[in-house]
């Protein structure tokens, strides 16, 4: 025998008693960045693997041991997305949406890092961002965090995640920090693991984001950027705590907290939690006021946020936050012979026709009466119609309540469309 044939490792499938889960998530999502004025952008999911190289920076874990890079049949270098905002702000640039004008847009869908899998860490795993251009806040970086602060809300997860806050400070402020940290770490170049003494002098401040434990103290000693931040960058991260306290928004400021890409700018933040163990980030992100410029557009300021699906649904499993069901069948219609086999078929459609909302299934592949309604009672459907010859000759159906104790119903064909509605407006 072949053998059989299973999906790539970190690479999930979303069966069907979980979709609805993610259906709902998506609509939660949707109808909240609605409630701010965000638009919905699309773009694809491979992109020139330059893009990526460019934005996210060459020493970072993603570009130098993550990103799925091959060469296409012309020879060309393309990457499976590994994140969205390199891809948002390309797009941006080359559809002139970025010029002198304010966007709010959002994205959702699939990214790509070779990753070791794990819970919580996938090698296709789906995000949900929002970025913000053209505006340089600190008004909108309070407001984005608001806005997350209601997702989790609506999520009912609020109660269970941690709002971390850092500012990066300028790219100036930054040259200097580097210097300082080379210094430290330089110093205490022993204590560093492989992968830091490769960063120590092409990227020290990526030293800072190692997930070793063997390095956190070392780390928790390092020189603060926080300390050393320019009065422009030190008056946004002022005003930003001045809103978020105002709106009663609770954070930690965590100077350690530097993100895993390398364009970050000023306000970072991450949404963590305890009840997912290692993989604790939910949501994460930052201004990004260079990158804009960088990728050849026009200057322009800009900040977002990327959340993990995933993650959120781990984390709403673990806290119980789920209050909906899957979408079950309303109704499975059951019939017995060939004149009352047509006459369902053109009973269902016109219920159809009628009532977009009424979820239907009609009995396939024949059967007798006790496997049909074996059929209905697994299809975990509220009604079964049953249409027999005798009901077809008095033009009746008979309705037959599968998960209640109620009597069963007989009613007129002609008046099967208004009891569907009335159903309908009882049941939501
Ligand atoms: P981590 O520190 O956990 O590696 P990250 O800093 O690489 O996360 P971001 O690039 O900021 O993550 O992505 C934002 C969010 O996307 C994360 O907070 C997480 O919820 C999700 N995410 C990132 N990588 C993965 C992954 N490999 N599998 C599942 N979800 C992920
Ligand atoms: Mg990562």
């Amino acid at each position: 025998m072949e053998k059989v044939i299973q999906a790539i490792r970190g690479m999930n499938d979303v069966l069907p008693n979980e979709s609805f889960a993610w259906q709902w998530i998506e609509q939660i999502l949707k109808e909240v960045v609605d409630q701010y004025g965000y638009q919905e952008i699309r773009f694809p999911i491979l992109e020139y693997t330059s893009l990526f190289k460019r934005t996210i920076g060459e020493v970072t874990d993603i570009v130098e041991k993550e990103m799925y890079t091959f060469e296409d049949r012309n020879g060309d270098s393309l990457t499976l997305r590994p994140e969205g905002t390199a891809c948002c702000v390309r797009a941006g640039i080359e559809h002139g949406l970025l010029y002198n004008q304010v966007r709010r847009l959002w994205y959702k869908g699939p990214m790509f890092r070779h990753e070791r899998p794990q819970k919580g860490r996938y090698r296709q795993f789906y995000q949900f961002g929002a970025e913000v251009f053209g505006l340089k806040g600190p008004d909108i970086d309070a407001e984005m965090i608001l806005m997350s602060v209601r997702l989790w809300k609506r999520l009912s997860i609020a109660d269970h995640l941690t709002l971390h806050l850092n500012s990066l400070g300028t790219a100036e402020t930054r040259a200097l920090y580097r210097r300082e940290l080379l210094s430290y770490f330089s110093a205490h170049q022993r204590e560093l693991d492989e992968d830091s003494q490769k960063r120590l002098h092409r990227n020290p401040m990526r030293i800072l984001d190692s997930k070793n434990p063997a390095m956190q103290a070392l780390i928790k000693n390092a020189p603060k950027l926080m300390d050393m931040l320019d009065p422009d960058s030190q008056a946004h991260f002022d005003q930003l705590r001045g809103f978020l306290d105002a709106t009663g928004v609770r954070y930690e400021i965590d100077p350690c907290l530097v993100r895993g890409l390398d364009y970050y700018t000023k306000t970072v933040f991450e949404w963590t939690t305890d009840r997912l163990g290692a993989q604790g980030t939910l949501c994460a992100g930052g201004r990004f006021d260079a990158l804009v410029e960088q990728l050849g557009g026009p200057a322009t300021e800009a900040i977002g946020f990327a959340l993990g699906f995933e993650r959120l649904l781990a984390l709403m499993e673990a806290v119980q936050a789920f209050p909906m069901q899957a979408a079950m069948p309303h109704v499975y219609f059951i019939y017995m012979g060939e004149a009352a086999e047509k006459r369902a078929f053109v009973l269902a459609e016109s219920l159809k026709d009628v009532l977009p909302a009424l979820r239907l299934v009609l009995n396939m592949g024949g059967g007798s009466f006790k496997n049909q309604f074996k059929k209905a009672d697994k299809s975990g459907a509220r009604l079964a119609f049953i249409l027999g010859e005798e009901e077809l000759a008095q033009e009746k159906i008979a309705i037959k309540f599968l998960r209640e104790e109620k009597m069963q119903e007989n009613i007129p064909l002609q008046s099967l469309t208004q009891y569907m509605k009335e159903f309908l407006e009882d049941f939501r």
